[in-house]
Order: C-alpha cells, then structure tokens, then sequence
C-alpha cells in the first residue's frame, strides 16, 4: 500500500544523520512513484514533489529533529495542504428547508450516503426528510425507504412514473408543510457519465437551487473517481465530496487528488456499509493515515512545542536574575509577533490564562507606537519604569508622538507582561522540580 511504501522510503532516511541533495532527491523520486502508483494525478504528483523538493532542500534545521524527520514533516505539511488544509463543513445556511442534492455514478454509494447524512444532521437536531428521485434504477426508491426506516427519517417519494424534476419540486412544499428542514435528495446515476444523467441532474439544480451538490464517489475508483470528479464539476459546479469505501483496499490516489483536480473539499468519507460510518474528513487525519508514521509525527509535534519551551524558558530565566526590561518586552513583542498568533503561542503552555494576555493583543500599528515610547525614554526609565512619574510620562508622550494614555497603557501591558513571564519562570521551577509534565 502506499503509506507501506512511504515508510519504507523514510526509513531509509530516518536511519542517516546528515541528508544530501541527492538523498532528498533519491528519495523524492521513489515516493514520486510510489504517488503514481496509488493513482495519484499524475499533474499533482509533481507539483507535489517539487514543492516537497524545494522546502527539503531548503529547510532550517531544527536541532531537535533528524534530517529524516524533517523530511517527513514537510511532506506531513504538503499531504494536508493538498487535500485542503481545514476541516471543511457543509454550507447549510438559514434557508428552510436547506437543499442537499447528492450525485454521482451508480454504485458509488449515493442512496447509502443520503441516509447515512440523514442520521448525521438528526443527531445534531436536525429534521431531515429524505427525496426519492432515482426514477431509473430498478427498487431504487425501496431502498432509500429501507434506508429512511433505519435512521428514522421520513422519505419523500411520488413513484417512480413521475419527472425527477417534478418530485424535488414538489418535495420543498412538503418539507415546508412537515416542519423538515433539510431535504437530501438522492439522484439516480449511471455506470458511465452520459448526456442524459447530467441534464436531469442539471435540471433538477436548476428547480430547487441547492445549498449543497454533494458528488458521491468510490474512492476504489482511483484515477476514475478523480476524473468522474472533474466531470461532474464542470457541469454542477458541486460543493463538495463525499468519498466512500474509504474502508477498502484503497490506494489513496483519490482522496489525494481531488482537492487539487477539482478545487472542491471532501467534505465527508464513507467508512463502511453501516449508516454509522460517515465521517468528516479531516486533511489532517487522512496524511497521518496516508504516512502510516504516528510515532515520527507526534515526535515532531513534541520537538516544536519544545522550541516554544525553550524559548518560554529563556524568558523565565531573565525575569529570575531580574533583568526582564522595557527593552526586552519590546524584543519579546517583536518575536512573538514572529512566531505567529499569540493565543496558539499560549495555548501550548500548561496553565497560562487567556485573560492574562488581553491587553497585550499586539498589531503591526500597536508596536510602532510601542517601539516609538520605549525608544522616547532614558535607559534608566527603561531599566526600572517605576521612577516614570507623571512628568516623565507627558515627556515620553511628546517624544513619541502618543499619549500619556497610551504610555500609561503601554506600562500596564509591561506589568501584564512580567506576571506572565513570571508564570513561565514557575512553571520552569516546576518542571525542574519534576512537579510537572509538559
Ligand atoms: P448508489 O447506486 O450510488 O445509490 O449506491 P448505494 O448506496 O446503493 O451503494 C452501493 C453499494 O456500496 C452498497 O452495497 C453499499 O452498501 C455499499 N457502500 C456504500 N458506501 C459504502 C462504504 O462507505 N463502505 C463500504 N464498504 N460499502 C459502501
Ligand atoms: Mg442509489
């Protein structure tokens, strides 16, 4: 399978302590073939492996990961990146009833996935009424009342003498009529696409405006299951995708090209023929899964909460010998800046409260001014802002072109600040004492 392959490959790389250009480069063409050998795209495999290339080749080190690692971190980044980086939810806004039409080939798993979507949105209190308008496939409608009956659902039907249009048409009033909120109609498919199915299902689109096309596709399809994607899109514009079957012997190719062939997000996967399985996909859980490697990527997850620890703890060891000054708050604003949002920053340290850091919200605009005051004071104001008495304060203010507000507000944020480096110095005590894990 590939993420057997792919371990194999990173075996090899994980056992070397320095990585060349040609290892990195080897090493890219064997997953670029293991890729194509899943029935990845083959357009995505390489722009897949050049970007994976060009950040291996480029990458900083980080002292607590092996070069091997580090490779496999960045192609962790890229497999998520791929299949659209969040979570993507359905889009069923205040419209009542909300419309979710399902397409897509015979066999794919539509009529499972219509019931199995029905139990979902129930679950989150919804009141979901099932559409029959599969008027072709032979006890399609039975089915779906099989289905409807086992999670509960009401099923919409007028037979299978009447016009699919008709039917999604008429089941809006009845929605509206029986207090369903959201209508999920299920379409017919055939074995290949053909005129005929898209322009119904154009049709049927056109008459009741859905929230939501949801196209349903084997993901042991491939490469099929991508272009059948492609088809379907161009002609439906569909919202998302629902791939089953992800319980297969699949080879991943679909779930990985997708996203990138038709700009549209998987919005669920099919897990198995119970009205259970149905799952939000997560790009994140599925490049795991792809990886097979959950040991390697937690422990690069440890080594970047550590680069965080580390640098926590400097801090923590300058408020101790009591160094911690204006001019070090204005560093430490301007790395923290760096390291990206402040609250994720937080959240990564054991007991630190959100509220603490309210008022040092900083923005590109906030530290200019802030720059600007500190740099209007003496050293010796710097150094122990205590003696900033209230002439001083109006000095610094004309200074720096602020307010004595602003510079009493920048003097609270400093104060704020220290306690919070004061909680990082505890809790580096802490963990020395062996008080506390991280
Ligand atoms: P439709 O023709 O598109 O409506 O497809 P159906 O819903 O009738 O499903 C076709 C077959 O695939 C049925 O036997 C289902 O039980 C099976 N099936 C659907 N989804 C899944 C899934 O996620 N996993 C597995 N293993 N089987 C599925
Ligand atoms: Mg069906």
């Amino acid at each position: 399978s590939l993420s057997e392959r792919l371990q194999e490959i990173f075996k090899k790389l994980r056992g070397k302590g320095k990585l060349t250009e040609k290892d990195i480069k080897e090493a890219m063409r064997e997953v670029k073939v293991a890729l194509l050998e899943a029935d990845v795209n083959f357009k995505v495999v390489k722009d897949f492996i050049n970007s994976v290339t060009e950040k291996a080749l480029g990458q900083e080190v980080m002292e607590s990961l092996t070069p091997g690692q580090q490779v496999i971190k960045i192609v962790n980044d890229e497999l998520i990146a791929l299949m659209g980086s969040t979570q993507s939810r359905l889009n069923i806004g205040n419209k009542v009833p909300a419309v979710i039409m399902m397409v897509g080939l015979q066999g794919s798993g539509k009529t499972t996935a219509c019931g199995k979507l029905a139990n979902l949105l129930k679950k989150q209190g919804k009141n979901p009424l099932l559409v029959a308008c599969d008027v072709v496939r032979p006890a399609a409608i039975k089915q779906l009342q099989v289905v409807g009956a086992n999670v509960n659902v009401p099923v919409f039907t007028m037979g299978d003498k009447a016009n699919p249009v008709d039917i999604a048409k008429a089941s809006i009033d009845y929605a509206r009529s029986h207090n369903s909120d959201v209508i999920i109609i299920d379409t017919a498919g055939r074995l290949h696409i053909d005129e005929e199915l898209m322009e119904e299902l154009v049709n049927i689109k056109r008459a009741v405006q859905p929230d939501e096309i949801l196209l349903v596709v084997d993901a042991m399809t491939g490469q099929d299951a991508v272009n059948v994607a492609s088809s379907f899109n161009e002609r439906l514009d569909i919202t998302g995708v629902v791939l089953t079957k992800l319980d297969g012997d699949t080879r991943g190719g679909a779930a990985l090209s997708i996203k990138a062939v038709t700009q549209k997000p998987i919005k669920y996967v099919g897990t198995g023929e119970k009205l259970t399985d149905l799952e939000p996909f997560y790009p994140n859980r599925m490049a795991s899964r792809i990886l097979g490697m959950g040991d390697v990527l937690t422990l690069i997850e440890k080594a970047q909460a550590a680069i965080d620890e580390k640098k926590a703890q400097e801090l923590g060891q300058k408020l101790l010998t009591k160094q911690f000054t204006l001019e070090d708050f204005l560093e430490q604003l301007q790395s923290l800046k760096n390291m990206g949002p402040l609250d994720q920053l937080l959240s990564m340290i054991p007991g630190m409260n959100k509220n603490m850091l309210k008022n040092v919200d900083i923005s590109e605009k906030d530290l200019k001014r802030i720059e600007a005051i500190i740099q209007s004071m003496t050293k010796e104001e710097r150094q122990n802002p205590s003696i900033i008495n209230g002439s001083r304060k109006k000095r610094i203010a004309k200074g720096s072109g602020t307010t004595i507000q602003q510079v009493n507000s920048l003097l609270k944020q400093f104060e704020e600040t220290k306690k919070m480096m004061k909680k990082f110095a505890d809790i580096d005590k802490d963990l020395k004492k062996g008080k506390m894990r991280l």
